[in-house]
């Protein structure tokens, strides 16, 4: 039978093959366990296992969800995963370790305040509109270069740039370009990650370059 960490144990398998035939690292690879929808106790055996880094896409949700866990296991590190308002800025620096979805010039602005207020610095990936989808979250491609440079202006830590390709179409090329894009905008070292790769093309993902892929559904199975 499945279990989490029956899961767990096959989609490391799925990232040595996919390093190997890359000539990558597994090591170089982070593994962000998207928890989002399940409860405490369906993400619990995932942390007696050893996992350690999780996704939440809604700050509401993490904030019942994550406090206790987080004293069973002070180790945990939370990644914010799911586009966020300005509003919910203070609350999100408070939670995450790092944020996926940095995509305009006002949630720089509100993000360095609640940086600055909580004295914490939490690295964050710019979400890039890779499709140039309407209805997408993300900053447009030609917008990349300003909110770099703002986001750096606030001190705020660039961990690198985050895409989540359009639906239903090969993604290996939307992955290949966002990879171009941190090399044309000369990301390097700490700035240079990329978030990108969900259940059902992270070895693609891993592939082209990805060093954080966000998996849910391969780990948990479908959210309900
Ligand atoms: C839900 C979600 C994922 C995980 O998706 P799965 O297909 O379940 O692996 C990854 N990234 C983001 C931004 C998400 O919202």
């Amino acid at each position: 039978m499945e279990t989490p960490t029956s899961r767990l144990d096959a989609v490391h398998a799925e990232i040595a093959k996919a390093c190997k035939a890359s000539r990558r690292k597994p090591s170089d690879i982070s593994l962000i366990a998207v928890s989002k929808t399940h409860p405490a106790q369906k993400i619990a055996p995932l942390l007696e296992a050893g996992h350690r880094v999780f996704g939440e896409n809604r700050v509401q949700e993490a904030q019942g969800k994550w406090p206790e866990l987080r004293e069973r296991f002070p180790d945990i590190e939370l990644h914010g995963i799911g586009q966020l308002q300005s509003n919910k800025a203070d609350d999100a620096v408070a939670l995450f370790d790092c944020i996926h979805a940095l995509d305009r010039l006002s949630l720089v602005k509100a993000l360095a305040r609640a940086m600055d207020k909580a004295n914490k610095r939490v690295p964050c990936f710019v979400q890039v509109n890779i499709g140039s989808e309407e209805q997408k979250g993300g900053c447009a491609i030609d917008a990349l270069p300003e909110l770099l440079s703002k986001a750096r202006a606030a001190d705020i830590p660039i961990a690198g740039l985050m895409c989540l390709p359009p639906a239903g179409i090969e993604p290996a090329p939307f992955f290949a370009l966002l990879a171009r894009l941190a090399q044309d905008h000369d990301l390097k070292g700490a700035e240079a990650g990329l978030s990108m790769g969900m259940s059902g093309d992270y070895p693609t993902a891993v592939m082209l370059g990805a060093s954080h892929i966000r998996v849910g559904t391969a780990l948990f199975g479908e959210r309900g």
